[in-house]
């Protein structure tokens, strides 16, 4: 209980969801990670708690109505207050040719990733709206301002809506002074591509883009978490007190080429 912020971070267990919960418990943020893989998370929260921090582990399947309910019960029963949601777990999932995309392989992408979304903002609100907060939504470039990765479809299509259903929360929940905001990175080094399978001929239907050099135009590698991660900190905190309802691109220009 008392009056430490509390944070939950889905996907904490590795990439950007761990850089962002090191950062949040780092600048005193109780932090609850949600996962899928248990023993990421667990590796995470003895980080946290070796360098003096707060945290607790839920092992959440974000598309499960159930778990997700549950999830954020238990932080509000363990700390008694939740000031920050960062929605970020998410796949690519199955990366094919529309044609040859299985409707099962769509419904898993939509569900883990826009799904999940829905899920977690819905049975975050009755506690949320106590004491206002912030709400962090991690979408991405795809479906918003590049559409060239070929194989996306679904995966864009999930990123897109949850811009769509971030700008609806912002309005919706302005007056609890929940602010609902949504990052969008280019390429990240994570383990994003262990979640990865490619199916059909994908090479009949890419178009090549490059750069001169490269496709990464400011450092010509892809970000880091932890240059993420200052940006949901920010986002977290007071310093972006008149922001909500509005898409970041964190991208060094990739989405602009
Ligand atoms: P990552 O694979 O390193 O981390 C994602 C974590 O989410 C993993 O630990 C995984 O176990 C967990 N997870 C997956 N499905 C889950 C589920 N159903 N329930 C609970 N946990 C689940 O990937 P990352 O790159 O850090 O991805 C985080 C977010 O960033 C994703 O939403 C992704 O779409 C987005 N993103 C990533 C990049 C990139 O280049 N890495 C770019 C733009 C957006």
């Amino acid at each position: 209980m008392g009056e430490q912020k509390t944070a939950i971070v889905t996907g904490g267990g590795s990439g950007i969801g761990k850089a962002a919960a090191l950062k949040l418990a780092e600048q005193g943020y109780r932090v609850a990670l949600f996962e899928l893989k248990e023993e990421r998370a667990r590796e995470v929260g003895e980080f946290i708690d070796s360098s003096g921090g707060t945290y607790m582990i839920e092992n959440v399947d974000v598309s499960n109505e159930e778990k997700v309910a549950s999830g954020i019960r238990h932080v509000f029963e363990k700390w008694g207050r939740i000031d920050v949601l960062f929605d970020n777990a998410g796949i690519n999932g199955t990366i094919a040719p529309i044609e040859e995309m299985e409707a099962s392989d769509w419904d898993h992408t939509i569900q883990t990733n826009l799904k999940s979304t829905f899920l977690l903002v819905k049975h975050a609100i009755p506690y949320m709206k106590e004491v206002g907060g912030s709400i962090i939504i991690t979408s991405s470039i795809n479906g918003s301002r590049t559409f060239s990765n070929i194989g996306f479809s679904a995966y864009s299509s999930s990123k897109a809506g949850q811009i769509t259903f971030m700008k609806m929360a912002a309005l919706e929940l302005a007056r609890y002074k929940i602010r609902v905001n949504a990052i969008c990175p280019g390429a990240v080094d994570t383990n994003i591509g262990q979640n990865t399978e490619e199916k059909g001929n994908l090479d009949k239907v890419r178009i090549p883009v490059e750069f001169p050099n490269g496709d990464k135009p400011l450092e010509n590698a892809p970000g880091n978490p932890e240059q993420i991660a200052d940006l949901v900190y920010f986002l977290a905190s007071e310093h972006s007190s008149h922001i909500t309802g509005t898409e970041i691109y964190i991208d060094g220009a990739e989405s602009l080429l």
